[in-house]
C-alpha cells in the first residue's frame, strides 16, 4: 500500500482544482473511523456507531482538509497573503498552511473568548492576529471586504469554494472505509461549511456509482446559537462550544439543501447536553474532543430518545476537533486535583484504596 500523501494526492481527480496547483500537504486527512465502544451500549436500538475523529488532523481539526486545497489554489493564482475570520480553528489551520506555503496570514478574531490552544497555534505559526469588536459576523464582513479590495489577498473562510472541495474528502474516506455511505451522518454545525461539504462528497460518490446509500444528514447547533433551527439569524449567539458560536452561517443555503435533499434535519442541544457528551466521550470512549465536537453525539442521544432513529441503523458522527484545543474548558469540567503524598507505598495504597 502506498503511504498516505494527503487529501490532494489521494483525491485530486475528484477535486475541482487547477492542474497547476501544487501537491501541498501537511499529510492531512486519513483520520480514524472508530467504532464506538460505549455509546451504542448506552442507547436503545442496537445501533452501529462510528466516530470520524477529525481531531487527528495536523492542526487538530477538520479545517485542514479544506485549507490545504484553498492554499494550493492560492499558490496556483500567485496570491501572497491570506485572510480569514475565525472562532479559532480556521485561524490555526490557515496559519499552519500559510507557513508551509510561505504566504502571509492575517486572522480576524471576534471579540470575546477564543480557546487558548487555537490562539497559541495561530501565534506560533506567525499569523498577524487582529481582534475585531462585536460578534463573528463583523470579523467575517471585514475579511470579505479586505479580500475583495486586494487581489493578492486570498480569503480562506469556507465561503471560498476550495475549502468545501477539500472538506468533502472526509465523506470519501468514510465511504471508502465502510464500502458504502452510512444511514445517518450526525455533525455539529456552525458556519455550515462542513455539512455542505460532506453532502457534496456523498452526492458525488453516489453519482460516480461508488456508493448506493446516501446518508440522511443531521446537523446540530447549540441552543444559544441555533439560527438554522430557528430560521433566522441570532444577533448575540451564546454557547460554551466556541467553534459553533455563529449567529449567521455563511453556508446557510448549502446546509438547508443538504438536509432537504438527504431527508435529514437540524436540531439543537443545550450547553449542558453538549458538556455531558464531551465528558462521556473522554471518559467512556477514550476520545478527547473540544466541546463543539460533542454536539453531534449530544444530538444523536436526543434523536434516539425521541425515537427518530430506526434500530440497527449505521451512523457516522464527526468529531470535529481535538480536546487539547480548549484546555480551560477541560480543566473547568474536570479540575485536576492531585492528591499529595510522600514517596512511600503505604501512603500510595492508602490513597488508591480510599
Ligand atoms: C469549524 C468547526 C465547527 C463548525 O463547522 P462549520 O463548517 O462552521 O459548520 C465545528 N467544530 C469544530 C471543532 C470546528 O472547528
Amino acid at each position: 500500500m502506498k503511504p498516505w500523501a494527503g487529501v490532494i494526492a489521494a483525491y485530486r481527480s475528484r477535486l475541482a482544482l487547477p492542474d497547476d496547483a501544487p501537491d501541498l500537504t501537511l499529510l492531512e486527512g486519513n483520520t480514524p473511523l472508530l467504532r464506538s465502544a460505549a455509546l451504542h451500549e448506552s442507547l436503545a436500538g442496537n445501533l452501529q456507531i462510528f466516530f470520524k475523529y477529525e481531531g487527528l488532523n495536523p492542526t487538530g481539526s477538520f479545517k485542514d482538509r479544506g485549507m490545504v486545497v484553498a492554499f494550493a489554489r492560492a499558490l496556483a493564482r500567485k496570491a501572497s497573503v491570506c485572510v480569514c475570520a475565525s472562532t479559532g480553528n480556521t485561524a490555526a489551520s490557515a496559519a499552519a498552511y500559510a507557513a508551509r506555503a510561505r504566504l502571509r496570514c492575517i486572522v480576524l478574531l471576534p471579540g470575546g473568548s477564543i480557546a487558548r490552544g487555537k490562539l497559541a497555534q495561530a501565534a506560533m505559526h506567525g499569523a498577524r492576529i487582529v481582534s475585531v469588536s462585536g460578534p463573528f459576523d463583523n470579523a467575517m464582513r471585514l475579511a470579505q471586504e479586505l479580500a475583495a479590495q486586494r487581489p493578492e489577498i486570498e480569503l480562506v473562510n469556507s465561503v471560498n469554494p476550495y475549502r468545501i472541495e477539500g472538506q468533502k474528502t472526509a465523506a470519501f474516506e468514510i465511504a471508502d472505509t465502510l464500502g458504502d455511505g452510512p444511514d445517518f451522518h450526525f455533525l455539529p454545525v456552525g458556519n455550515a461549511g462542513n455539512i455542505t461539504a460532506y453532502w457534496k462528497g456523498y452526492r458525488e460518490y453516489a453519482e460516480a456509482g461508488k456508493i448506493a446509500c446516501r446518508p440522511r444528514m443531521v446537523g446540530f447547533q447549540a441552543g444559544g446559537a441555533a439560527p438554522i433551527v430557528e430560521g433566522r439569524p441570532v444577533s448575540d449567539p451564546q454557547t460554551v462550544a466556541s467553534a459553533i458560536r455563529i449567529g449567521n452561517p455563511a453556508s446557510w443555503k448549502g446546509a438547508l439543501a443538504a438536509a432537504e435533499e438527504s431527508g435529514g434535519w437540524f436540531g439543537s442541544v443545550t450547553d449542558d447536553e453538549i458538556l455531558d457528551a464531551y465528558r462521556f466521550l473522554a471518559r467512556a470512549e477514550g476520545l478527547f474532543v473540544e466541546p463543539a465536537s460533542a454536539a453531534g453525539v449530544a444530538g444523536l442521544r436526543k434523536e434516539v430518545a425521541r425515537g427518530r432513529i430506526p434500530p440497527g441503523s449505521r451512523i457516522v458522527i464527526t468529531l470535529t476537533g481535538h480536546g487539547l484545543k480548549d484546555p480551560d474548558m477541560a480543566t473547568c469540567i474536570a479540575p485536576p486535583e492531585p492528591i499529595s503524598i510522600g514517596p512511600t507505598l503505604t501512603e500510595l495504597l492508602a490513597v488508591i484504596e480510599a
